[in-house]
């Protein structure tokens, strides 16, 4: 798990990584790709093995024609023999060959941000004392002078909420530039050296919205939110073109890893507009990715307003469903409040400990505002929602707004949608919206959430699987990356048991997910909410995207999916991944 800040960057990673992407074309129109295979008649690729089809009419399978990157026959070898030419090449993989998971959001670009630093993560680091001595041992490691970064520090799962000091770390880090993101994204420490690097002496003023923590007049080394965060970054070296386009490789191989083919991109354009797609589109011709990426054009960017944003992306060739079968826009992006990990999530009442929910990003006017730019063009619309004040203030603006746009099946949706009454679910399910669960946030804070910042009552409410199904609605799980892992198979896991990692506590039974239910959020409702409904299920006419595994999730015990290793993926019958 990691930065809690999700999906609104703000300038803060353009100061970071927006120059790296000032080389990148402007124009994200795709026309120049090559056109997807047409299917024939005879397969090209026989699929060999025990083939679990996510398909109740018919589960299993065991062998499977592929035409063109689409299943053109499935089931028994001799049902399927009457494809098989002499030219069709045969595949018998071993293992469970199961249909492509999917993440409906994760975080590509606000990812890269902090993507090469080093990981301080509760996951990694258990305890304080693992924390400073990984970073006293990674600086040792490195020359003398070079700034060294690390990740994910999470004092919210520490006893008494530690911070790092300047003295702490310029104890650690004598002679070289030192900064650790807070896993919420608010914070930064840094030591001395990193305050010299960035021109910053304790006679610096605050930026507006952003604060460099004093004590008696002297920096304490505590940096917070993103105005005074960017004063640091601009001390740091910036990443090249070609560091960026490894690290998005690197990204998408490792939702490949596990079992994933399809993802959707939450925040495209957040740091340097249309020309994130453009540059993703040219990468993706260099050398085809190892999974489809849908992508969601986000709202706010270089303080334009989101008429202007939707006119960019409009002048740059992107308009709804625009793109290819790798790589497509298919969404607009608003986010309304913060986290709830970090405080800022907009709640009805208040966090524990303190005399206020937070706020949302947005006046209610402002909101329509943003989302309607979207509507306007026929952008299916996702709205980032934590706190249930501000799944309240997103229903208002629906409600407001639906009635205008007429039938058509967009399948607008809430994101993480995290605490909610049940009388919102009632009005989800009326506007025909539906919800996409941080699952994790019930594994990694749901201990927290329920001893220190929301209390056990509310926490029960957190990502409600099972009162979504009760109410109609068809949830996905989504990893938020790099808020947490993309790994379905544990998000799927965390919807059966709500177990929390730090105690085993079941948080609040009567949201339980079936395991069929589970497993339709990060397969079909999850392509059903990226719009590909030919991806899922392995039945006929269905993409040829599958995963082989060493175990198979529809005919084992929910303890054991996160341990379920993939060894190759397969996205439209080519080979994308093997590990
Ligand atoms: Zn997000």
């Amino acid at each position: 798990m990691s930065s809690t800040s999700c999906c609104n960057p703000k300038e803060l990673a353009s100061a970071h990584l927006g120059p790296a992407l000032a080389g990148a074309p402007d124009q994200a129109n795709p026309a120049h790709h090559a056109a997807s295979r047409p299917s024939g008649p005879s397969a090209d690729l026989l699929v060999i093995g025990d083939i679990v089809t996510n398909d109740p009419s018919a589960p299993t399978a065991e062998a499977m024609a592929i035409s063109g990157g689409k299943i053109i026959g499935i089931g028994s070898q001799s049902d399927v023999e009457g494809l098989v030419t002499a030219s069709t090449t045969t595949l018998k993989p071993g293992g469970f060959i199961l249909p492509g998971l999917i993440d409906p959001h994760m975080h590509i670009w606000t990812s890269l941000l902090t993507y090469p630093n080093i990981d301080l993560s509760h996951e990694l680091c258990p305890t304080l004392q693992d924390a400073t001595a990984a970073i006293k041992k990674a600086v040792s490691q490195a020359p003398r002078g070079q700034a060294v970064c690390f990740k994910n520090f999470d004092p919210s799962l520490y006893p008494g909420e530690p911070v790092l000091t300047r003295k702490t770390l310029d104890e650690l880090a004598p002679d070289n530039p030192v900064l650790v993101w807070n896993a919420s994204g608010h914070f930064m420490y840094v030591n001395s050296l990193m305050f010299q690097a960035a021109g910053i002496t304790d006679n610096t003023p605050d930026p507006p919205g952003g604060t460099l923590y004093r004590a008696d007049g002297t920096l304490t080394g505590v940096v917070g939110e993103p105005p005074a965060e960017e004063l640091i970054l601009k001390g740091l070296p910036k990443p090249s073109m070609t560091d960026v386009a490894m690290y998005i490789r690197q990204i998408l191989t490792a939702c490949a890893a596990q079992g994933v083919t399809s993802v959707r991109e939450a925040a495209t354009g957040a740091l340097a507009g249309p020309k994130e797609l453009a540059l993703l589109h040219q990468l993706n011709t260099e050398s085809r990715f190892p999974v489809r990426v849908s992508t969601a054009q986000f709202s706010v960017f270089g303080g334009k307003s989101p008429v202007e944003i939707a006119a960019l992306w409009k002048a740059a060739g992107v308009t709804p469903f625009s793109g290819d079968e790798m790589l497509r826009a298919d969404a607009w992006k608003v986010v309304s409040d913060g986290s709830n990990q970090g405080r800022s999530g907009y709640m009805l009442q208040p966090y524990l400990g303190e005399d206020n929910g937070a706020k949302a990003d947005f006046t209610p006017e402002t909101l329509r505002q943003a989302m309607k730019a979207g509507l306007d063009d026929g952008w299916q619309v996702m709205v980032h929602t934590n706190g249930d004040a501000a799944v309240e203030f997103v229903l208002d603006a629906y409600e407001d707004l639906l009635p205008g746009y007429g039938t058509t099946d967009l399948r607008h949706r809430l994101e993480h949608c995290s605490i909610t009454t049940d009388d919102q679910l009632v009005r989800i399910a009326a506007l025909g919206l539906s919800p996409s669960f941080l699952m994790n946030h019930v594994y990694y804070w749901g201990a927290a959430f329920r001893d220190t910042i929301l209390g056990p009552k509310r926490a029960g409410r957190l990502d409600r699987v099972a009162s979504a199904y009760r109410a109609g609605l068809r949830p996905s799980l989504h990893s938020d990356y790099n808020v947490t892992e993309v790994h379905p198979l544990l998000s799927a896991r965390t919807a059966v048991l709500r177990k929390t990692k730090a105690d085993g506590h079941v948080l609040n039974a009567d949201e339980c997910a079936t395991p069929e239910q589970a497993l339709a959020a990060i397969t079909t409702n999850a392509a059903w909410q990226i719009h590909a409904d030919d991806r899922g299920t392995l039945a006929v006419g269905k993409a040829a995207d599958f995963g082989v595994a060493n175990g198979n999730p529809w005919g084992s015990d929910p303890d054991g999916w996160a341990d379920i290793a993939f060894q190759a993926t397969y996205v439209g019958g080519q080979e994308a991944w093997s590990g």
